[in-house]
């Protein structure tokens, strides 16, 4: 007999990226590259990590709780007041916190049926039911998500730009989205990618979070290079973050993360290089597709969703053993396609090496 609540024996757990450690060790291999987790290939801001470093001397106190300097330096960034934003552990604590805050047990979450995955484990997790509706063209389709709404739902989670997918739904749809969603639901627009858009077309969403029940997540751990500490934070109205803080553990976000952001926000030269080094990486890999013949989808963010036409599983393997990980789509039902994330020139070039050979 399990020990365990009934909705966590139902819960398939979230299959992150192969380490690159384990697979030195399991290959018995020296040079290894991960395209696997949408990191930043760059590294991390060196005024960050100098700020982590620095912030090292104080391990010994709690973190600030309330992250003060940081939703400072945000809210002047982005023009807000420092309380329409909640800081998380990286924004996989905040999708938590938002269902924990706002979903009740017999409520509903939608999202799309090919997104990033956390959505659903966690309001698995947490007992909620989750409906999830099936993309069009590989993007949200957000017509057919309206229809879902009903009087159970309480949340819709869209990916924007979508993960796996790399695409993004538009000002003009969103706009047409939120006109027409009910009082009862908040929708959460996921932003991770954001940085690496190169539309024009692209929301601003900010407006949206003073006039709608919005709330718009952003990461640390994609453009500024700062996976490995964990920041993420929330933007909405002062009521809906005031709500959400109740459910916030108070030392959530350590003293690294804290330091490391507001100097990460501060070096704009780094970010405009990350930019610039992942758009020359994404023309590298679709001219590399191209000449293959493999089908990609087009992408917004520092990922590709390619065909590889044969099971993506089999490639994802074949390719650890030549030292490249990338990720196989099985767990979001997409069996003959592989989603690279955009690295450094070496890195795309050994990845499109090992490709060739494994096809
Ligand atoms: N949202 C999306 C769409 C993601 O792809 C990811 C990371 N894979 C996250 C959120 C979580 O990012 P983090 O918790 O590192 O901020």
């Amino acid at each position: 007999m399990s020990l365990a609540r009934k909705n966590i024996e139902k819960v398939t757990p979230y299959q992150a990226g192969k380490p690159i450690e384990e697979t030195r060790r399991e290959f018995k291999l020296k040079d290894v590259v991960k395209l696997a987790s949408n990191e930043n290939p760059f590294g991390a801001s060196p005024k960050a990590v100098e700020a982590a470093r620095k912030a090292l001397k104080s391990v010994h106190r709690y973190p600030d709780p309330g992250g003060y300097c940081l939703k400072r330096k945000l809210a002047r960034a982005y023009n807000l007041e420092a309380d329409q934003i909640i800081i998380g552990n990286g924004s996989d604590e905040l999708i938590d916190i938002v269902i924990k805050t706002f979903v009740e047990d017999d409520e509903q979450v939608i999202t799309a049926e090919t997104t990033f995955l956390e959505y659903g484990i966690i309001a698995g997790v947490l007992g909620r039911q989750v409906v999830t509706v099936p993309l069009r063209y590989f993007t949200y389709d957000l017509e057919a998500i309206r229809k879902n709404i009903t009087g159970k739902t309480k949340i819709v989670f869209i990916a924007n730009p979508n993960n796996p997918t790399g695409t993004y739904v538009n000002e003009r749809s969103l706009r047409e989205f939120l006109m027409k969603i009910p009082a009862h639901v908040i929708v959460v627009i996921d932003e991770a990618y954001d940085t690496f858009i190169d539309v024009t077309d692209f929301p601003s969403t900010l407006r949206y979070v003073r006039t709608n029940n919005v709330i718009v997540l952003k990461t640390f751990s994609k453009a500024y290079g700062l996976a490995g500490l964990r920041l993420g934070y929330g933007i909405a109205a002062p009521e809906l973050i005031g709500l959400m803080e109740r459910a916030r553990q108070p030392f959530n976000v350590n003293a690294l993360a804290q330091a490391a952001g507001i100097a990460a926000l501060d070096d704009r030269r780094y970010l405009k290089r990350t930019r610039a080094g992942i758009l020359e990486g994404k023309r590298f890999l679709y001219g590399f597709f191209k000449s293959r013949g493999l089908a990609y989808v087009p992408s917004v963010a520092n990922f590709v969703l390619v065909d590889v036409g044969c099971d993506g599983v089999e490639v994802f393997r074949k390719m650890l053993k030549l030292g490249v990980i990338v990720r196989d789509m099985q767990q979001y039902g997409l069996r003959n396609f592989i989603r690279v994330t955009i690295g450094t020139k070496k890195e795309n070039e050994k990845f499109a090496k090992a490709l060739k050979k494994v096809l």
